[in-house]
């Protein structure tokens, strides 16, 4: 395995620390973006009691300045990005006819637009050094949709449909572009749903319960190595069997 630089946006999270802590352990050297220091600090100091150092540096991906800015920063202190995980993303669930157009676009902005604003920096150096592994984290409720998410739907959706164009546009430059559509994971973004609302998801799965970041970060690992190089443009749903269609 070649060693890397990887940044993961949303590293923080829930899936985005397992994500952080596979491609770390895996020998890659690991940023993530931060927008409240105090909280940043503490997880950082997290992660270095289980023997990683992450580099950190401010940011917001819903911001295109902010965005630019931390990929510069980044490419300072940590050295330039090989692997981009699109993974910090939000919900503001609403049925449609009672979503205002702040639910609306806070949802696109952080989940799709982000996939802009963090990747257009990054890309023209990936395709100068000839390399690069690029990983959108979707969902399961932009394949098929959701009560209550239109929003978030069509972003997740719309992430897809950015990965097969970048995909098809930077094939010859040694880079791929793939989506991992998570179903429901054991995340606080999970874990804030009522728990009988939990209960009903978790009797439409398949495999029985709620899947667990780790699984996600493998999958998204399994993406970045060198021996992936000939997987690019595909969507990989794991969701434990709860949505089995393309
Ligand atoms: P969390 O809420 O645990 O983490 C989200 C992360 O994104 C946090 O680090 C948060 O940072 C960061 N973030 C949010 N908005 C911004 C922003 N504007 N700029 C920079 N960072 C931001 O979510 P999960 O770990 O559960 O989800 C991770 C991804 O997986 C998301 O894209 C989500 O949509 C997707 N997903 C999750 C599923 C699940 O079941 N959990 C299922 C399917 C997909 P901060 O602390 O600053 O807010």
């Amino acid at each position: 395995m070649n060693p890397r630089t990887a940044l993961v946006t949303g590293g923080t999270g829930g899936i985005g620390t397992a994500i952080v802590r596979y491609l770390a352990r895996q020998g890659h050297r690991v940023a993530t973006n931060y927008r409240d220091e105090a909280r940043a600090q503490a997880w950082r100091a997290r992660m270095a009691a289980e023997g990683i150092d992450v580099c950190m540096v401010p940011g917001d991906v819903a911001d295109p300045g902010s965005a630019e800015a931390m990929i510069r920063a980044m490419e300072r202190d940590c050295g330039p990005v090989d692997i981009l995980v699109n993974n910090a993303g939000i919900t503001r669930d609403s049925t449609f006819h009672k979503m205002d157009y702040q639910q609306w676009s806070e949802v696109v902005n952080t989940n799709l637009n982000a996939c802009f604003n963090v990747t257009r920096p990054v890309i023209e150096g990936m395709r100068a050094r000839r390399w690069g592994r690029i990983v959108q984290i979707s969902s399961i409720n932009g394949q098929k949709g959701q009560y209550g998410q239109a929003n978030y739907a069509a972003a997740k959706a719309g992430m897809h449909g950015f990965t097969i164009s970048l995909a098809q546009e930077n094939a010859k430059f040694g880079i791929t572009v793939n989506t991992v559509s998570p179903g429901y994971v054991a995340t606080d973004m999970v874990m804030a749903v009522p728990e009988e609302v939990r209960e009903k998801i978790v009797a439409q799965i398949p495999i029985g319960r709620l899947g667990k970041p780790e699984e996600i970060a493998h999958a998204v690992a399994f993406f970045t190595t060198d021996e992936a190089s000939w997987i690019t443009g595909t969507n990989l749903a794991i969701n434990g069997g709860h949505y089995m269609g393309w």
